[in-house]
């Protein structure tokens, strides 16, 4: 989830309110609506903020999620200390990347967390036409349901990007491979409501964890800025304080950072004795299935 819109920076600031007219899902919110034909030229139909996890703020209840893995060396060692500190989190892989470490992603399931996918190849889907779009969330959800069998199928928009397209909308086309995969609407989107800014080269363990904290206690956190060095683009962390915090929500992370394993280890450290719970997203009301049937459909062709 690299260079994420700038949009995501002010989100962290800003407190849970949402813009009048903007569409309310009270049920299965983070599911495309069966009922909607989504339009890409409906403001109403792209926007960010409806999409956040309002039943966990000020709970000091969070949603772990890791992005981009499996990686041969990190994702195993932070395997190993969600399990020590009995954490179950939710990891978004790249289909091409989980098909090449079976190993791990077979790991992840068996240690009780949740497999999701994030596309085939991280393409920022607004770039691409509605039948890649289509086969590279066909390919992504069934790599993940090689190894995680179970109802639920999560899936991340790299770059959180989706939407954008002029030509169609990314929901119906979601719908369209649920229908042909799961014979119903059973593919549910997740954004996240704090950005750790990981991903930032200059970002160190004791940044993320930082920011982490401020989440919830306030105080000072980094996000990512965008500047230019010698005409190149190039993201660098940036202070800024938080005063109003969020207190409980999904948590967008990368496995494939060694310091975002140290910075997760030093917050689970803190959390224990801060009042924090860390909750599967399966348990999040925003993304329950509840009585939703989403067996993968026996015409599905062999993988
Ligand atoms: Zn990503």
């Amino acid at each position: 989830m690299k260079n994420t819109f700038a949009l995501l920076a002010v989100l962290t600031t800003i407190p849970l309110v949402y813009p009048c007219g903007v569409h309310q899902y009270d049920d299965e919110k983070q599911f495309p609506e069966d009922n909607i034909v989504y339009n890409p030229a409906n403001p109403e139909h792209r926007g960010w903020s409806q999409y956040l996890t309002p039943s966990l703020a000020k709970t000091r209840k969070l949603v772990l999620t890791f992005d981009d893995g499996p990686h041969p060396t990190n994702t195993p060692k932070l395997l190993d200390i969600l399990k020590k500190y009995n954490v179950k989190a939710t990891f978004f892989t790249v289909g091409e990347v989980l098909k090449k470490y079976p190993k791990i992603g077979k790991r992840i399931v068996e240690e009780g967390h949740i497999l999701a996918g994030h596309d085939w190849r991280h393409t920022n889907s607004n770039s691409e036409s509605a039948k890649q779009f289509a086969e590279g969330l066909t390919m992504s959800v069934k790599q993940v349901k090689k190894h995680y069998p179970n109802r639920e199928m999560y899936y991340r928009f790299p770059y959180g990007a989706y939407g954008r397209h002029q030509k169609y909308h990314h929901f119906n086309v979601m719908k369209e491979v649920s229908q042909k995969l799961f014979s119903e609407n059973c593919i549910n989107f997740a954004f996240w409501d704090m950005d750790t800014s990981d991903w930032v080269s200059n970002m160190l363990p004791k940044d993320i964890f930082q920011t982490l904290k401020a989440h919830f206690d306030g105080g000072k956190a980094y996000r990512f800025k965008k500047t230019t060095v010698n005409g190149r683009t190039k993201y660098v962390k940036e202070p800024f304080t938080i005063k109003n915090p969020i207190a409980g929500g999904v948590v967008l992370m990368h496995d494939i950072h060694a310091k975002t394993v140290k910075g997760t280890e030093m917050f689970l450290e803190w959390a224990q004795t801060n009042n924090i719970e860390i909750v599967p997203i399966n348990q999040v009301k925003e993304f329950e299935y509840r009585n939703k049937n989403c067996e993968l459909s026996s015409l599905t062709p062999t993988f």
